[in-house]
């Protein structure tokens, strides 16, 4: 931002607010300066950039079109973390450095690391926000990347699946299975999950008529945009052949269950309560 009197270009989150302060988000010299920040980040990770590589609709995408970014000054040849089709990492040759597999071992979500921009979003989420504490930042420099655990594949890790990380990764890196199987969502419905007492809020993100995925909701009150790994993956008896849809009342325990009407069902809830 340009926050004056600060003469500078800092970082939104650094200079305190202060008396008469005049904050711009918005200039030629600022879309500038993000272009050139897009542009680093595109020449060190070409496979967090673009369609080719992802969904094609990370918040890293929109925001190079945002910027403007249609192509990078410095070329996709030089080092980085995309594995290439002779095997070998451009620029170090090493591919035990520079390029590192996708982890799928979650059964949820998948981690690219050639899609990683190191931004630690996902390590703080998993401290502030799931408080688990799951991830760190592991190498220095052009090595540093994600690391579940003691440098272990995320199943083996102190990972709880609650999502957190993936919710909050502005790349692909950390992308939904569902999502990378069947594509973006088209539409969602905000609602409860249906598990316990809670109550939180998701918005169930639908492509057709199939849930592609639950994202907490923010303005949830009972969760702020959080939630446990049921609500955010095991969505699955949505569609569960053995799924109840119709209400059902027994008098006694000993009874068989009725079908009845959602009337009839109401009204012998009221009745029955003293
Ligand atoms: S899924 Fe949750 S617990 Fe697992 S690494 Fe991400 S934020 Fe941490
Ligand atoms: S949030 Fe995504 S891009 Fe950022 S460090 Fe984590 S995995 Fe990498």
């Amino acid at each position: 931002v340009y926050a004056r009197p600060c003469p500078r270009r800092p970082a939104s989150c650094t200079p305190p607010v202060g008396e008469g302060m005049v904050v711009h988000t918005q200039s030629d010299r600022l879309d500038a300066i993000r272009r050139g920040v897009m542009e680093l980040y595109v020449s060190d990770h070409p496979a967090a950039w673009g369609e080719k590589a992802g969904t094609g609709g990370s918040e890293f995408d929109k925001v190079a079109r945002t910027v403007g970014l249609t192509e990078n000054r410095y070329g996709v040849d030089g080092r980085n973390h995309v594995k290439q089709e002779n095997g070998v990492a451009p620029g170090h040759g090493s591919l035990t450095i520079d390029y590192i597999a996708r982890d799928e071992s979650n059964p949820y979500f998948t981690y690219d690391p050639a899609q990683c921009i190191v931004c630690s979003r996902c390590v703080r989420a998993c401290e502030e926000v799931q408080g688990t504490f799951a991830l760190t930042i592991e190498g220095r420099g052009f090595e540093s990347r994600v690391s579940a655990g003691m440098h272990e594949a995320f199943v083996d890790s102190e990972c709880v699946s609650c999502g957190a990380c993936v919710q909050a990764c502005p790349t692909d890196a950390l992308r939904e299975k569902t999502v990378l199987a069947k594509g973006l969502p088209e539409r969602s419905t905000v609602t409860t999950c249906a598990y316990c007492g809670v109550g939180c809020s998701f918005k169930a993100e639908v492509k057709g008529d199939e849930v592609i995925r639950m994202m907490p909701y923010k303005a949830g009150k009972a969760n702020h945009g959080h939630s446990c790994v049921k609500g955010r993956f095991a969505y699955g008896y949505a569609t569960h052949k053995d799924r109840i849809l119709k209400p059902m009342i027994r008098e006694r325990v000993s009874d068989p269950w009725r079908e009845v009407s959602w009337e009839e069902a109401l009204t012998h809830t009221a009745n029955e309560f003293r």
